[in-house]
């Protein structure tokens, strides 16, 4: 926190979602049920109280179902909601609450809290940030039964009737849908991640957000005057005359920006010596295709599939992921989707339970580990590709490939999978381009073993960062460290890249190094070639690669690995191209 003039205080948070607003601040003061009483049930008693609780979360669910159909379309494609919806018949939930109150004979409320305060300090001893952050959910839902219970109504934000800034502890993502996009123009919060819902609502929804903050909602009455920056992560307090002047014009220039280079997005790019390049889109889930499209995107460079298995009990069936797939090649078409396998585990758990806890999920069995250690599951989603194959440019890209053996099963069990469409007389493609994740540093170590059996490579710098540099990617207090231009990481992606093009195979990148367009010559001037980031990095990237010379970026590689440290890289960079980025000039 910093005070600047008299009245004027700055805030620093985490950048959750870009952009820039003026406005006022609304307190979201969440009207949950502060004080819970415990009492005593008598036996014959008990079913009327099971029966209460149940009424009360069918209430709940009625709620959430209600908010899901009246939620602007962007949000109820987080899926956040509907996942509520399943925690609400959740064992550990709903199950252990019914116990309670069976076994303890105590009022719903008591039981309730006292499953909940369980459940919250077992996820808290989980050094998983992932699953940190799901209590959160649980937490929301179990606020909403207990508002029913005790007959509390719902504060609704969709009823404020005057355009503010949203100021709140936390925001659950049943009080964020019913933001009013003509109403709401930013969202700030004490707690939150990178990762955490209201983060992926307001980029979902456009709107800036700095989350973090800590003391927000301490520091800061209704009515306040405020300006969020979310690009930078930064919310000023009462600014003073100047600072408002400077942000007007930086809000005005950044929303012009924006707009141009959304337009000029859907042009060819090429680099001012005429080398021409792909950016693509990385996606979650299907719909979000065509968020790639509308930002000018050449194509799916990463679809994560593993959201497809999150939030539902048992496994997809090959039918339900080649529609899935199906519906993003087709309307991608002609150009190419990069399908990744299933990447669960580490900080992507499965609800289906059926995995032993592990100390250290990051080094356990996730990705391709997990999938050949279950050929029934990989097995399914392989067959799903294949046969959506036929409609369109498909690629598959394998994740955490660690070792030389697990590319060389894979493609065995494509065969296989082959075999099998055959022999049921499916239509399917088995000649298509293989690719393997490079983003474990033995992989970059045997790249040029895996560049004979693989067709391309994409560099998948969040985890190749998290283990070469030692820093869990989720943790905070280490987030410091966590630094794409470290000398050893940009050793590892020349290395790569080097290695790719002695073998004569491509090199891509779909990590979040990936998005920043200070970056981009850096990686041009390395030897990458497709570039794949969130929808809403692509324009600027463009925009970079159009205004370079791929000889310039080339020749300042020399400089670069000459570097000791990420910060001389940075200069280097911001010397020669920091003209260009202007509002995503944020050291990173
Ligand atoms: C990466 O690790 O850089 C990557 C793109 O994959 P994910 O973020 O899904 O692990
Ligand atoms: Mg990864």
């Amino acid at each position: 926190m910093k005070k600047t003039t008299d009245s004027e205080i700055t805030l620093k948070g985490i950048n959750a979602s870009p952009g820039i607003c003026i406005g006022r601040a609304y307190l979201v003061d969440r009207e949950g049920v502060e004080v819970i009483n415990k009492y005593c049930i008598l036996e014959k008693h008990i079913k009327s109280e099971v029966k209460r609780f149940k009424t009360a979360v069918q209430s709940a669910k009625a709620e959430l179902r209600a908010v899901i159909e009246n939620s602007p379309e962007a949000l109820q494609k987080a899926q956040i909601l509907e996942t509520h919806v399943l925690l609400l018949n959740d064992k550990l939930l709903y199950g252990r609450t019914i116990e309670t109150i069976e076994k303890e004979r105590v009022n719903a409320e008591w039981a309730l809290k006292t499953v909940v305060t369980g459940i919250k300090s077992a996820f808290e001893e989980m050094t998983d940030v992932y699953l940190k952050e799901r209590v959160s959910d649980i937490v929301h839902v179990s606020d909403l039964v207990m508002r029913n219970l005790a007959g509390v109504e719902v504060k609704n934000l969709g009823q404020i009737d005057k355009r503010v800034i949203l100021v709140a502890r936390d925001i659950s993502p049943a009080d964020t849908s019913q933001i009013n996009l003509e109403r709401i123009q930013g969202v700030i919060t004490d707690l939150g991640g990178k990762t955490s819902h209201t983060g992926i609502i307001a980029r979902a929804l456009e709107i800036p957000a700095v989350v973090g903050l800590e003391v927000a909602t301490r520091r800061i009455n209704n009515d306040t005057l405020l300006i969020v920056d979310g690009t930078t992560g930064t919310v000023i307090i009462e600014p003073s005359e100047n600072t408002l002047a400077e942000y007007e014009d930086r809000k005005v220039r950044y929303e012009r920006r924006q707009a141009v280079i959304t337009r000029e997005s859907r042009l060819e790019t090429k680099t001012t010596d005429g080398h021409p390049y792909r950016v693509m889109g990385n996606i979650e889930l299907p719909e979000e295709v065509v968020a790639v499209i509308n930002y000018g995107g050449d194509g799916i460079g990463l679809y994560r599939t593993e959201f497809q298995y999150m939030n539902r009990p048992g496994f997809p069936s090959e039918n339900e992921l080649l529609e899935s797939y199906k519906d993003v090649i087709e309307v991608v078409a002609p150009r190419p989707v990069v399908i990744r396998t299933l990447d669960i585990n580490g900080d992507k758990a499965l609800a289906t339970g059926t995995m032993p806890a592990e100390a250290n999920p990051a080094l356990g069995l996730r990705a391709i580990r997990y999938c050949l250690k279950r050929p029934d599951v990989f097995r399914t989603q392989l067959r799903a590709i294949l046969r959506a194959a036929v409609h369109g440019d498909v690629r598959i890209l394998i994740p955490m490939v660690s070792t030389y053996f697990e590319i060389c099963e894979t493609k065995r069990l494509l065969d296989e999978a082959a075999e099998g469409l055959e022999k049921d007389g499916l239509p399917y493609k088995r000649e298509i381009p293989l690719g393997a994740m490079i983003e474990v540093p033995s992989a970059v170590a045997i790249a040029d073993l895996i560049a004979e059996e693989a067709d391309f490579f994409s560099i998948g710098t969040n985890d190749l960062i998290q283990y070469a540099l030692a820093i869990d990617r989720g943790n905070w207090l280490v987030a410091h460290l966590y630094q794409p231009l470290d000398p050893a990481i940009l050793r590892m992606i020349k290395h790569t890249a080097d290695v790719a093009r002695d073998k004569g195979i491509k090199v891509h990148m779909c990590g979040e190094m990936a998005h920043s367009p200070l970056y981009t010559p850096l990686l041009l001037g390395m030897g990458l070639e497709d570039l794949s980031m969130n929808p809403q990095a692509i324009p600027a990237v463009k925009r970079m690669i159009r205004s370079i010379s791929l000889s310039d970026a080339r020749t300042m590689i020399q400089d670069v690995l000459a570097c000791k440290t990420a910060r001389q890289t940075f200069e280097i960079l911001r010397e020669a191209y920091g003209d260009l980025v202007e509002n995503h000039l944020v050291e990173e």
